[in-house]
Parts: C-alpha cells; sequence; structure tokens
C-alpha cells in the first residue's frame, strides 16, 4: 500500500514552487528579532579561531569537535550547573548537535523538526515542524532521528526524515524552498545534518537495509536547484555509467545486484572538507543486503560500499577512495564520523583523516592522497586479525563470511562504533571515542526473498539476531558493553578508557579546559579530564543521551549545551537490555554554565509492560513461522523477541492481541498509520499476519511468567 500515490515528478514540481503548501513556522509571540545566520565562506573557514560559534556540524569544516574555549576547565567544572532547558515535546530519539550563531541556537528534534532559541535564555524564536507522515518511519532503520542543520548566510537547511532538503529563513523560519532530494516512492531517508561549501548544501541520505542505490547530492543555496550528484554505486551496467568513476566500482560486482533494491552504499551521516586541498571527504555505508553472497554471487570488493571517498566539492568529481571493508557483508558501514587533523607521523607532519568505523579498526589515512598510513583494531574483534599495510587490506579470519555455517561476528552490525561522533583533542593529541563492544550471529538465510521496501539483510533473521531462548539472552548480557575511549592515532594504542554500564553511549566533545563531555544511555551528562579519563562532574538527565555535546561563548561566558533523549537503533532493538534500565524518553535540550544551579524535575516512569494475553494460539510450526516473519519485518521497530525499546508501545501489552480482525486491521491495511504504524499488507498475507499475533501471544506469555 502507498502513502503517496501523486507522481514523483508533480511532487518535485509542487515543492519547488509551491511553497505556500509546507507547513508554516509557528512564531512564539514573544519572539526576539532573530539575529540572521550570517555564516559564509570566509567566516566557516577562519571558524577554528571563531571560538564564541559553533557554526556547522563537526564545529568546523576539519569536524574535530574541538573548542579552545577554556573558561570551563578542570579547576572550574566542579561550578558548572544547569543555565536552561527547552523541552523539545517530542518522544523519539534525539541525536542532534546544535548549531549557534552570534547568540542564536538553531537545532533539531526527532521528525526533523527545527527549533531557533535564544542562546543565552532558551527563549524560543521561532520553530518549524515539517510534517513528516509518521508512517514514514517503515523506511527508517534507526528511529525518527536528525542530527541538525546548516547555516549559510540568513538560511538555515534541514534535511527532513522524508528526503525532502528545506531551506528556512534563519531569522523567522519561513520556508524559502523545498526540494525532493529522492524519489519520494523509494525508502530513502534523510537523518545527517546538511554541510554547506561555498554555497551549496550537501545532503546524502539512507536507506540501504531496505534496498536503495546511494548517493551525495549539492545544491544551490539560493535556488534549491541540483548542482550535481554522485552515485556511490554502480547502477544496471546496460544504462551506461554516470562517470569513470562509477565504470571502475562495476568492475568490482558480480550478478545482478541494481535488481536488488540498488546496492546500497547511502551517505547517511560523515562528511568532512579540506578548503586547501578542495577536497571534500564523505562515508560511504553498507551493501543492500548485508550479506555479499548474495549481493554480488561470487565475491568482489563491490566499490564504494564501506568506503571513504574523496570528491571535488564543486562538481562531485571523484578524487580517490579508501575502502576499509572489501566486499562488506556485516553492515560494516564506513559512514562513521570523519576528522581531518594535521599529525606527526614518522617525524613529520602530515595531513591525515581519521575513522573508527564499525568494523573495528582504527584508520589514519593520508587525505591528499589517500594513502593508509596506519590502522588497527580499537576493540576486540572477531571476524579480522588485522589490516595488512601492504594490501591495505583487512586480513579476515575464515569463516567470518558465515558462508559453511554461522559465525559470532565482533563488532556486530551496530559497530564498534557508530555514529556517535568521537572528537580530537589537539592539546592532548587523543581522539575521543564512544565505543559499542558486543557481537551478533550471522548466518546464510535458509531462503532470501527481496521484498522492496521492507528490511532486506540477507542474514538469518532467527539465528542472525539475539537467540529466542531467555537463559541464552541472559549468557550474553555481560558481552553487551560500551565505553569512552581515548585513542592516540600516532601510537595507534589505547591510552586510556571509562566503561559504562552498556552500549549506546552520547558521542564527545572536547575543550582546552582539558575536558572530554559525554552523555550516558544511564541518563547522566558526565565531564572528564581529557588526558587522564578522571571524572570530574556529573548531571542526571533523567532520560538516557545519545547526542554529542557543544560549546560557545556569549558576551564572555561560557556555555556547554547537549540534547538528550534516548533513541536511535539500539533502543528501538534491543529492548530487552533497555528495558532493565526502565528509562524513559525526556527530549529536551539542557544548557549549563558555571555559577547556574538549575535542576530537572523527576520523572514519574512505569516503564513495565502490563501483560492480559489472551490464550496461545498456533502449533509450534505456526509460531515458528511468525517469529521468523516479526524479526524480519517487525523487529526493527518493536524490538528482538518482542521486546519493546519502550520508545513505542511493546506489543507483548497490546489489546489487539485479543481482536483478530484489529490486529489486521493495523498490521495490514494501517489503521493505525497516523501512529506510525505503517501499512504491512503488501508484505503480510492475512495468514501470516496471524502467525506474528501467534508469536507474540506466546512471548508476552514468556514475558508475564518472568514478570511473576
Ligand atoms: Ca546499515
Amino acid at each position: 500500500m502507498k502513502s503517496r500515490s501523486a507522481h514523483p515528478l508533480l511532487i518535485l514540481v509542487l515543492v519547488l514552487w509551491l511553497p505556500a503548501c509546507e507547513p508554516s513556522a509557528t512564531v512564539a509571540p514573544d519572539a526576539e528579532p532573530a539575529a540572521v545566520a550570517a555564516v559564509d565562506r570566509q567566516r566557516l573557514r577562519a571558524a577554528e579561531t571563531d571560538t564564541d560559534n559553533w557554526m556547522s556540524y563537526g564545529r568546523t569544516y576539519s569536524e574535530q569537535r574541538y573548542s579552545t574555549l577554556d573558561q570551563i576547565n578542570e579547576e572550574t567544572v566542579t561550578d558548572l550547573g544547569l543555565a536552561w532547558s527547552f523541552d523539545l515535546k517530542t518522544e523519539r530519539g534525539v541525536e542532534a548537535t546544535s548549531i549557534v550563531v552570534d547568540g542564536v541556537m538553531y537545532t533539531t528534534s526527532s521528525w526533523s523538526i527545527v527549533h531557533a532559541l535564544n542562546a543565552r535564555t532558551g527563549n524560543l524564536l521561532w520553530t518549524y515542524d515539517p510534517k513528516v507522515a509518521k508512517d514514514k518511519t517503515r523506511h527508517a532503520c534507526c528511529d525518527a532521528v536528525n542530527r541538525g542543520v546548516a547555516v549559510w548566510r540568513g538560511q538555515v537547511f534541514v534535511g527532513v526524515l522524508d528526503g525532502r532538503l528545506v531551506a528556512l529563513n534563519a531569522a523567522t523560519g519561513a520556508v524559502n524552498w523545498s526540494v525532493a532530494t529522492v524519489d519520494p516512492e523509494l525508502p530513502y531517508t534523510i537523518t545527517g545534518a546538511p554541510r554547506v561549501i561555498d554555497g551549496k548544501v550537501l545532503i546524502g541520505n539512507g536507506g540501504a537495509e531496505y534496498g536503495v542505490r546511494g548517493f551525495i547530492a549539492a545544491y544551490d543555496v539560493n535556488s534549491g536547484q541540483l548542482v550535481w550528484r554522485f552515485y556511490t554505486v554502480p547502477g544496471d551496467p546496460a544504462l551506461g555509467f554516470e562517470n569513470k568513476a562509477m565504470e571502475m566500482a562495476a568492475a568490482t560486482w558480480k550478478g545482478e545486484w541494481w535488481k536488488l533494491g540498488g546496492g546500497g552504499g547511502t551517505v547517511w551521516d560523515a562528511m568532512a572538507y579540506d578548503p586547501e586541498l578542495e577536497l571534500l571527504y564523505i562515508g560511504v555505508g553498507n551493501g543492500t543486503p548485508w550479506n555479499r553472497e548474495i549481493r554480488s554471487p561470487g565475491g568482489g570488493d563491490n566499490l564504494f560500499l564501506s568506503s571513504i571517498v574523496a570528491l571535488r566539492p564543486d562538481t562531485g568529481e571523484y578524487v580517490w577512495h579508501y575502502q576499509t571493508t572489501p566486499g562488506e557483508s556485516w553492515d560494516y558501514t564506513a559512514t562513521q564520523h570523519i576528522i581531518l587533523a594535521d599529525i606527526e607521523w614518522e617525524g613529520k607532519t602530515r595531513k591525515v583523516l581519521m575513522q573508527a568505523p564499525k568494523n573495528g579498526f582504527f584508520y589514519v589515512i593520508d587525505r591528499v592522497s589517500g594513502e593508509l598510513l596506519s590502522a588497527n583494531n580499537y576493540i576486540d574483534i572477531t571476524w579480522a586479525t588485522h589490516v595488512d599495510m601492504d594490501t591495505g587490506r583487512p586480513v579476515e579470519v575464515p569463516g567470518a563470511r558465515y558462508e559453511e555455517k554461522e559465525f559470532l561476528v565482533t563488532p556486530s552490525y551496530l559497530g564498534g562504533h557508530n555514529w556517535h561522533p568521537m572528537s580530537y583533542n589537539p592539546d592532548t593529541g587523543l581522539v575521543y571515542i564512544p565505543v559499542l563492544d558486543f557481537p551478533a550471529n550471522y548466518a546464510q538465510p535458509e531462503h532470501f526473498l527481496y521484498r522492496p521496501g521492507v528490511s532486506n539483510v540477507g542474514t538469518d533473521g532467527i539465528i542472525g539476531s539475539l537467540p529466542d531462548a531467555q537463559s541464552e539472552r541472559e549468557a550474553m548480557r555481560p558481552l553487551m558493553q560500551g565505553r569512552l575511549l581515548a585513542w592516540d592515532p600516532r601510537t595507534q594504542r589505547e591510552v586510556w578508557r571509562v566503561e559504562h554500564k552498556g552500549p549506546w553511549n552520547g558521542g564527545t566533545l572536547t575543550t582546552a579546559g582539558n575536558l572530554v563531555f559525554q552523555g550516558t544511555a544511564d541518563g547522566n551528562f558526565v565531564i572528564f579530564s581529557a588526558d587522564e579519563g578522571k571524572q570530574l562532574w556529573d548531571f542526571p538527565t533523567r532520560t538516557g543521551v545519545v547526542a554529542p555535546a557543544m560549546t560557545y561563548a556569549i558576551d564572555g561566558e561560557q556555555y556547554v549545551s547537549i540534547n538528550v533523549g534516548w533513541g536511535g537503533a539500539y533502543a528501538l532493538v534491543f529492548g530487552e537490555f533497555v528495558q532493565a534500565e526502565s528509562l524513559p524518553n525526556v527530549s529536551r535540550v539542557l544548557t549549563f554554565k558555571l555559577g547556574a544551579s538549575g535542576q530537572l524535575p523527576n520523572v514519574d516512569w512505569k516503564p513495565r509492560v502490563v501483560f492480559n494475553p489472551p490464550p496461545p494460539t498456533g502449533d509450534a510450526t505456526t509460531i515458528r513461522i511468525g517469529y521468523a516473519l516479526y524479526q524480519d519485518i517487525c523487529m526493527g521497530c518493536h524490538g528482538l523477541n518482542a521486546v519493546s525499546g519502550l520508545l513505542i508501545p511493546d506489543l507483548r501489552g497490546s489489546a489487539y492481541l485479543h481482536d483478530a480482525a484489529g490486529w489486521n486491521a493495523v498490521v495490514r491495511e494501517g489503521a493505525l498509520r497516523v501512529n506510525g504504524m505503517a501499512a504491512f499488507g503488501q508484505w503480510l498475507s492475512k495468514e501470516q499476519s496471524e502467525t506474528v499475533r501467534s508469536y507474540v501471544i506466546q512471548q508476552a506469555h514468556r514475558g508475564q511468567k518472568l514478570q511473576q
């Protein structure tokens, strides 16, 4: 069932020519006159020394997330307190880094909603809500999240979950222009922050789990016209190649990948830019499906999956690439944060690029040429032993491709490090990585059927995930780890670590005050010393934190701000581990300064599922079929083994378990579409949907027994 019936071209024309059709911004009655986001080429290029402001996603084009502000430092940090908080009024994951320009903060919440705030007081200036259709989440692997905006000469740019790129008037929040950057009929999403380089706004997209062909595109800041588009994987060779790079890439693919959704390789997060070299660096994601044996039978590196690619930002022309995981088969994206720095290397200063992608290796690469300088694993990994420095390729462990039998792979598909930004402190020379450390089972699927628009990972949905047996899952609990890791890129060695309660903690910020800032999954905002990792300060956030902090100054006073609100892929999928922490989603912007003493209200929270299941239905075979369908189609949002991460209702407590007709109307016909539950009648027959109900009823009985 399609949620839109208009022709994509018609939609494109409408959004280009009828901006008045866009939902308009709400301006608060007591709105102050907003300073215009006066950011341009000169200012962005000099951002390193413009310490009062945080003018682009990673603060500077080098994306170091380092600030020379040092009023808040090792000595003064004990005097840090809450200056103001702003309630984002959404209940899904919050991942954004706020932008601050000349005293005005531009930030986003889930559902791509933009707020402009007075950065000194937190007073609302305006809000823009792009009114994303809630059932678009069926194409969002990893929650209805958004990582922030870009600003340029009085405009604010936001990538919307449904694929729109919208330019707003920075003073009022009114829509200047809006374009569909993707075919709205296809399962593309946008969660990443745009960047602006010399009058062009750059945006990628996600959707490789569902079946899309990845690309990054550049739009004119004034007109919204497409300037260039760079695809990351080749299309059907019979239709010709867009450029020489695609022709080169196609030689590394086998089979008919373009029939399985387009190959994947989405550019959903990392970008960095070197203005001197005139090079834009992008991180490219996983293949569709993950399993290379299905995607490209017989092998092949499958360029540019899992690669860092250097492009000319003016034209999108390919310059060089480095592939971190040739022939990737585990969802090992290289979309993770890219940092540019000049570091000492074998007695010389080298211009390098650093990345800790999902695959568990930390890479230091010459960013002029793409030459690999060094690579070492930043967590214990099971799929490879090391990177061969002659070939630049990982040396794989036999069996890791799970061709013959299942293989317990570390890191998992969520990576040793995911989207949560790391940071680099030139004073300590260290990179601060929010690390994930847990395995996942991968296996060849019994059957693989490509289903357009739903998850197509191509690893077995039953044994490829957490086991269904409670005792086996309990045994896995100690393996679910997360930590803050201080890594020396020159020696490729760990310098210090702080173990957290579990995985999926926030991104990091580091400053000249010898500080590292990180929010945690269990609801704390913590500050550590940058050289030794000593905990210096903490503040209870009353909700899990995944976003990174940022810092700015107004009239000589330093502020630190962080968006809080639990969510994202881990929160949705690993419900069982998340529920143990019992934290609600309370989405807020929290801003701190020295001498402030604000407090947050306690949150009344009753996370336990109220079980009231009907008697079991279906025999063992029926339930097993339902289990497999559930893990393939429902699990991404409703959680492994039907245990919800509590961002959305836990199905085991659903009243529809008692009501076969109601279940059918919701699951197949979209009766709760406005709440975000899409119609799945295209992929689930009535009989199949009943097997899923039988499986969830079984899980409800199991859950009830455990609760007693
Ligand atoms: Ca992925």
